[in-house]
């Protein structure tokens, strides 16, 4: 397992210290892995302090949750490990003055040993010390055989609250007592993709084939259960439903919605989940005031999320609401998620739909259809290879790329203005553009728009005009992209397939023999490009490892310009 880390040993101290490189109002205290607010001492004696911590592995929690607002210090473990009660009462002595401290501790054996002792200890010295437990996950029942729910990420919502209501001056039976009560209204669960590796280890907590890990712990426990893989939507139901009946909310409730990432969860996976969960709540008439998604507490690089449920009244979104400056608290909008539809804003698209035509009226149209089809056709069935190609010395995203636009310049067949051989090439090239997407969208847009215009006020008979229409398609392409002749891509195969064409039809020899012979060219010239280095395109930062490997842009030129011909010339 690769990590981004120098001696194991360091992982801790080094974490710290990149923390305060980043974020100036917070410090640590010596010879303990405790971060807290750079003014401790100045808020002191006016407020009550506030502590969390837990093992490392599930950044930014804790440190990143230090600041005035919300923790008062943080106090980190090993990698999943609880941290030392000695560390814990370190934390307390830096930070707590005559006002108290509360320790908010998430449900686990060893932090509420370690929490709990240097709790007794404090008192033992004359602080007055509150602790709550946060024990937010809903995946176990209270009635299992357990050392009772754990605590999760909803735990964070409790950092904000406490934390908001000691700045606001609340004392410390308040502040305890709101804490408390919270934590009460909290309901979290989980979903993991795939787990984590620690540090010490050389493979993940657990495997998963083609399964998820339903109500999982945040240490690489493995969940309540397996279930198989399905979509984001159905995965996200399921949290929900366990979520709902858990919390007894009924319709018009509030809620505050968080979204955690595990750790290795994409941002578009999130915004998906987010909309989802909007959606589901919505409909059981929950009034959704506040909705966080992003990296709050993660397993390592886990994949998955879990999603948290806060039950709000008008005080709550008060403590949510708070200013703060822990660094990992995310800056929302203070207003509830209003409707997607009421925030979707008309496009002022300048492509006209194209309106149905009558079937093709001229033999030119008729050729055309046919012969479009028949390459569309040979670009559906190349996918396969023109992707390995492209994923040789691409993004791998070409075959696909062109055979859903083939599929859909089918589709749009009958509507194609097909007896006009200015309009529907430039007809082609707008669609080009639009579906295909990727460089190839604009670079055949420009292609078929330019030998359209140039077409413009010929006969469709007129074998010079589209000789002269390809070559200046080619030109604008060339102009456009910034590639020439040599430059291993599609027009390694466009320029010879033109400029053949071109001599050919100069010299007078029939169409039906000189595009054959074009088409040699471009299959040479395609084939050339295994023996260049790119310079232009996504292969060009390759250099010299694409040496071997002929361009997929100019395959596929060949593939379409192959059938194209072959059904022009039956
Ligand atoms: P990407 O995914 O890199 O944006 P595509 O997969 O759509 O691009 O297309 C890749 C092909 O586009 C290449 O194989 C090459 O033939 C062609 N190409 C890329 N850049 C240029 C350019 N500047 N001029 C001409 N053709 C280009
Ligand atoms: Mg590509």
């Amino acid at each position: 397992m690769k990590k981004l880390i120098n001696r194991p040993e360091d992982v801790l101290s080094e974490m710290i210290e990149g923390f305060l490189v980043l974020y100036p109002g917070l410090s640590r205290l010596s010879h303990h892995n405790v971060v807290l607010r750079s003014d401790a001492d100045t808020v002191r004696d006016r407020q009550v302090a506030i502590i969390s911590g837990g093992g490392s592995g599930h950044e930014p929690a804790h440190a990143g949750f230090v600041g005035p607002g919300m923790l008062s210090a943080a106090v980190a473990g090993e990698v999943f490990t609880s941290p030392s009660t000695d560390s814990v009462l370190a934390a307390i002595r830096a930070v707590t003055g005559r006002l108290g401290v509360l320790l908010i501790v998430k449900n686990y054996t060893g932090d509420r040993l370690n929490f709990g002792l240097a709790a007794e200890m404090a008192r033992a010295e004359g602080f007055l010390v509150e602790t709550v437990t946060v024990s937010d996950d809903v995946a176990l029942t209270q009635s299992h055989a357990h050392a009772g729910r754990r605590g999760l990420a909803g735990t964070v919502l409790i950092h904000k609250i406490a934390g908001a209501a000691a700045a606001a001056g609340r004392d410390l039976p308040q502040v305890a007592s709101i804490a408390q009560v919270a934590a009460g209204d909290l309901a979290t669960m989980g979903i993991a993709l795939s787990a984590g590796t620690s540090l010490h280890l050389d493979r993940p907590s657990f495997t998963l084939e083609d399964e998820v890990e339903l109500g999982l712990g945040i240490h690489g426990e493995p969940g309540i259960r397996r279930i198989p893989m399905a979509q984001a939507d159905v995965l996200t139901d399921e949290l929900l439903r366990q979520i709902l009946s858990n919390l007894r909310l009924s319709s018009g409730d509030r809620v505050a919605v968080l979204i955690n990432n595990l750790g290795a969860t994409t941002g578009m996976e999130l915004a998906i989940v987010a909309r989802r969960a909007l959606a589901v709540l919505a409909s059981r008439s929950l009034v959704v005031e506040r909705l966080y998604a992003g990296t709050f507490l993660s397993s390592l690089e886990m994949a998955g999320v879990s999603i948290s449920l806060l039950r709000l009244d008008d005080e709550r979104l008060k403590w949510l609401d708070a200013s703060t400056a822990a660094p990992a608290w995310p800056n929302v909008p203070r207003q509830s998620p209003a409707s997607i539809e009421a925030r979707t804003v008309d496009s002022a698209d300048i492509t006209q739909p194209i309106s149905a035509h009558n079937p093709p009226q001229t033999s030119f149209g008729r050729k055309a259809e046919r012969a479009i089809r028949a390459a569309c056709d040979a670009l559906v069935k190349a996918r396969d290879r023109l992707t390995e190609m492209d994923q040789a010395v691409g993004d791998g995203d070409l075959g696909h790329n062109l055979a859903r636009a083939a599929a859909t310049i089918e589709q749009l067949l009958p509507a194609l203005p097909l007896d006009h051989p200015p309009d529907l090439l430039r007809e082609l090239g707008v669609k080009l553009q639009s579906v295909l997407g990727g460089s190839s969208g604009p670079l055949y847009g420009v292609l078929f728009l330019k030998a359209g215009n140039s077409l413009e006020g010929s006969a469709a008979s007129d074998a010079k005009a589209w000789a002269m229409a390809l070559v200046e398609g080619c030109e604008a392409l060339s102009d456009l992209g910034g590639a020439r002749l040599g430059d291993c891509t599609m027009l390694d195969a466009l320029i010879p397939f033109a400029r053949t064409f071109a001599e050919q039809v100069a010299a007078g020899v029939p169409v039906e023999d000189s595009l054959p012979l074009s088409l040699e060219a471009a299959e040479y010239g395609a084939a050339r490009t295994s023996q260049m280095t790119a310079r232009r395109g996504r292969s060009s930062y390759l250099r010299d490892r694409v040496i071997g490997h002929a361009d997929p842009g100019a395959a596929a030129v060949v593939i379409w310009l192959g059938a194209t011909i072959g059904e022009l010339n039956r």
